[in-house]
């Protein structure tokens, strides 16, 4: 078994989509970053490669890469899943929380969720995702940005 912890996050600002979990969700403000900036993705492809000391997503993904631009983080997940599972690693469940004073998060959690185990080829019943707020204090609160934790349990297959 391995463990992995993974943080992000980005600031909102007004004329950007608002882009979480792979999902868009329609708000007035949207996170800034030189991807499409969905933090909650980013926390967990930072707590995958972290479970495998593989470094983080700004080595795998430099911001200072055009490539990288506006850069769909679905596909920047998938891309660190499958360096993972190539080394003989599964998902065993994973549990992240945003933190977002708004938009209210909770009706879209259960499709965050199911984008998610999509991307990871894993039931739903394995990936869990909160949302709270700030309670009105800090950047958070003064809906400046948006954070998210991740945590991830992989265990490796047997042979056989
Ligand atoms: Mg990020």
């Amino acid at each position: 078994m391995r463990i992995g912890y993974g943080f992000d996050i980005h600031k909102l600002a007004e004329g950007r989509k608002f882009i979480l979990g792979g999902v868009d969700i329609p708000f007035e403000k949207g996170l800034l970053g030189h991807s499409d900036a969905d933090v909650l993705l980013h926390a967990i492809t930072d707590a995958l490669l972290g479970a495998l000391a593989l470094g983080d997503i700004g080595q795998h993904f430099p911001d200072t890469d055009p490539l990288y631009k506006n850069a769909d983080s679905k596909v920047l997940l998938k891309h660190c899943y499958k360096l993972v599972t190539d080394k003989g690693y599964m998902l065993s469940n994973l549990d992240a929380t945003v933190v977002a004073e708004r938009p209210k998060l909770m009706p879209v959690l259960p499709e965050i969720r199911k984008v998610i185990a999509g991307l990871l080829e894993v039931d739903v019943s394995q990936v869990s995702v909160k949302a709270t707020t700030s309670e009105k204090m800090g950047f958070v609160g003064r809906e400046e940005g948006v954070s998210a934790t991740a945590v991830v349990l992989l265990e490796e297959q047997s042979n056989g």
